[in-house]
């Protein structure tokens, strides 16, 4: 499913109907220097294993992809989920 890059639609902070770039949300680059890493590393630092049970892999089928949106007037953004549950992986124009 292809969507396009420019879309209009309703502005909550213009409180009006504006152009916004549309794209889709991806995770973040993890951060190694991030308190939650250190403690971890420090925990599984030395003699035992990891305190955390290994997470299982699951396979979503209709994992629903979360989109982005950014008023070209005011520069605010707003998230919206994708809210269809295609096969077809979602792709921005
Ligand atoms: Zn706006």
């Amino acid at each position: 499913m292809k969507l396009p890059s420019v879309v209009k639609t309703y502005c909550p902070h213009c409180k009006a109907h504006t152009e916004h770039e549309l794209r889709l949300d991806r995770k973040g680059k993890e951060g190694t220097i991030k308190q939650g890493r250190r403690r971890y590393e420090a925990v599984k630092k030395g003699y035992g294993g990891s305190p955390r049970t290994p997470k299982k892999t699951v396979y979503k089928v209709g994992k629903r992809p979360v989109l982005i949106l950014t008023c070209k007037v005011c520069n605010k953004k707003q998230q919206r989920v994708y809210n269809s549950r295609t096969k077809k992986r979602v792709e921005v124009e």
